[in-house]
């Protein structure tokens, strides 16, 4: 089976793979659902929303800035080098993500969708302002030096609309790739959760990596029940 599988991947000129919070665990990124995810016995879903900023800014601010206290200082693993790898090899590729914290593209992955944005980049509330920040505020919540307003962090909350770049991307390399690989994420956040049925309708085979089961995995072609550090080098060798 993993010969056959294995040949799907090499043998396709349109590659799309969808990963989640699963294939930055074993770089040490907690994932949401699971222990490791939990902050102050809160669930990420009560704090990742528009709604949690208004009401109490400081936490949610607290809260990112232990995320990227966390996150900062994680290597890839070979989960992420070998997508970075297999990407060289094909003349049509991309890299759909829903993970915030920037490891495919230091791993060396260049057609990348951030579909949930990015850890790193904050926005003002107020005047819209965006940059790249890696270091902690010193104060919490963080405010804009230009305009005074509150500072968010530049990923896509439970609720919010995704970007319009990325996610148009993601759609119209779904409606035109042979194979699809979703690796490491529960299948359940909307609308990446309808990925894999999407290319599915039109023919592409899909692919799992995940140690457990999902939604989609009902709809795989194949699935492998392990790492994504372990599989995907396998696979994509
Ligand atoms: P999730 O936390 O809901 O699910 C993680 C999935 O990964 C689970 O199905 C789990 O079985 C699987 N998994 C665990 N270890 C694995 C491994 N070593 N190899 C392969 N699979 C493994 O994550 P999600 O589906 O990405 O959705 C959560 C949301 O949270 C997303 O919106 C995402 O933006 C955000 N998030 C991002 C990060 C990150 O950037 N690394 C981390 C946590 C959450
Ligand atoms: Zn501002």
């Amino acid at each position: 089976m993993k010969d056959t599988v294995r040949g799907w991947v090499r043998d396709c000129r349109s590659l799309c793979v969808l990963s989640g919070a699963g294939v930055s665990a074993e770089s040490g990124v907690p994932t949401f659902r699971g222990p490791q995810g939990l902050w102050k016995q809160q669930d990420p879903m009560s704090l990742a929303t528009p709604a949690a900023f208004e009401a109490d800014p400081r936490e949610v601010g607290d809260w990112y800035q232990w995320r990227r206290q966390r996150i900062r200082d994680c290597a890839p693993n070979p989960g992420h080098a070998a997508l970075a790898a297999v990407e060289a090899a094909k003349p049509d590729f991309l890299l759909v993500t829903q993970n915030v914290d920037g490891l495919h593209r230091v791993a060396g992955s260049r057609r990348v969708a951030e579909i949930h944005g990015n850890i790193w980049v904050v926005r003002c509330t107020g005047c819209g302002a965006e940059r790249v920040e890696r270091d902690d505020f010193a104060k919490l919540p963080p405010r804009c030096a230009a305009c005074g307003g509150l500072l968010r962090p530049g990923v896509v909350w439970f609720g919010e609309e995704l970007p319009p770049g990325p996610s148009g991307a993601a759609m119209e390399m779904l409606s035109r790739c042979e194979v699809l690989i979703v690796a490491g994420t529960s299948a359940v956040v909307t609308p990446a959760s309808g990925y894999a049925a999407v290319a599915k309708r039109r023919g592409a085979r899909v692919i799992e990596v995940n140690p457990d089961e999902t939604p989609v995995s009902a709809i795989c072609d194949a699935t492998f029940r392990g790492k994504s550090g372990e599989v995907l080098p396998a696979l994509l060798k």
